[in-house]
C-alpha cells in the first residue's frame, strides 16, 4: 500500500484480555519489543488506583493515581472506558488513544472483559479482540501466587475465582491464543497482528 493511502487509514486496536496470570501483559510487551513490530505498535498506558507492585514503573506499566484523581479524570471525560476490578479502578486514557489512531498507529492494550467489550462497541471495525487462555487452572494459580507474593491470600483467591468465570467468555473474542508455551503463543499473536494491522 502507498504511504499516502496508509496515512489516511486509522490504526487498529489490539486488545488482549484473559484472566489474571494468563500472560497477556507479557505477550503484549514481547510483541512490542519484536524488531519487525516495534515501530508500528504502541502500548496504551492505563490509569489505575491499584497500588504499584514491586518493579512496576509509573507511566510505563500504569499511571498510578489516587481515587480522587481517577474520579476527576472520569468527570472531565478523559477516560475512554473504565472498570472496577477487585476494588480498584482501571481506565484507558482517551486523548492518547484517539490521537494515535488518527495518526494511523496500531495500539496494544491489556483489558478486562468489560473493557474489551466496551472498546469493541466504540470501535467495531478497528478493534481486534484476542483472548489469552492459560493452559490450566493449576498453572494459573502458580502464576498468580508468584506475582501476588507481596499481596495477601485474599487477593489470590479472588483473582482465581474471577479467572474461572472469565475463561467462559473466550468464545466471544475474535481470536483465542493458548499460552502454554510463551514462544508459541507469541508466534500466534504475531500472525494475528500482521493479518489485521493497518
Ligand atoms: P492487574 O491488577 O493485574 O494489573 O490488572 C487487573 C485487570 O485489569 C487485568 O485484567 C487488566 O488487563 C485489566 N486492566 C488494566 N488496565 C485496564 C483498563 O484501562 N481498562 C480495563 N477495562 N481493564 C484494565
Amino acid at each position: 500500500m502507498k504511504a499516502s493511502k496508509r496515512k489516511n487509514k486509522p490504526g487498529k486496536i489490539f486488545i488482549l484480555s484473559g484472566p489474571s496470570g494468563s500472560g497477556k501483559t507479557t505477550l503484549l510487551t514481547r510483541l512490542i519489543k519484536d524488531k519487525k513490530i516495534a515501530k508500528s505498535l504502541v502500548k496504551s498506558c492505563s490509569v489505575t488506583t491499584r497500588p504499584r507492585r514491586p518493579g512496576e514503573v509509573q507511566g510505563k506499566d500504569y499511571f498510578f493515581v489516587g481515587r480522587d484523581e481517577f474520579r476527576r479524570l472520569l468527570k472531565a471525560k478523559k477516560i475512554l472506558e473504565w472498570t472496577r476490578y477487585l476494588g480498584y479502578y482501571y481506565g484507558t486514557p482517551k486523548g492518547p488513544v484517539e490521537k494515535l489512531l488518527k495518526e494511523g498507529k496500531n495500539l496494544g492494550l491489556c483489558l478486562d472483559l468489560k473493557g474489551a467489550s466496551t472498546l469493541k462497541k466504540i470501535y467495531p471495525r478497528n478493534a481486534v479482540t484476542i483472548f489469552v487462555l492459560p493452559p490450566s487452572i493449576g498453572a494459573l494459580k502458580a502464576r498468580i501466587e508468584g506475582r501476588c507474593r507481596e499481596t495477601n491470600k485474599k487477593e489470590i483467591t479472588q483473582r482465581l475465582r474471577l479467572a474461572q468465570k472469565e475463561v467462559l467468555a473466550a468464545s466471544h473474542f475474535d481470536y483465542r491464543v493458548l499460552n502454554r508455551n510463551l514462544r508459541v503463543a507469541l508466534q500466534e499473536t504475531r500472525k494475528i497482528f500482521f493479518k489485521e494491522k493497518t
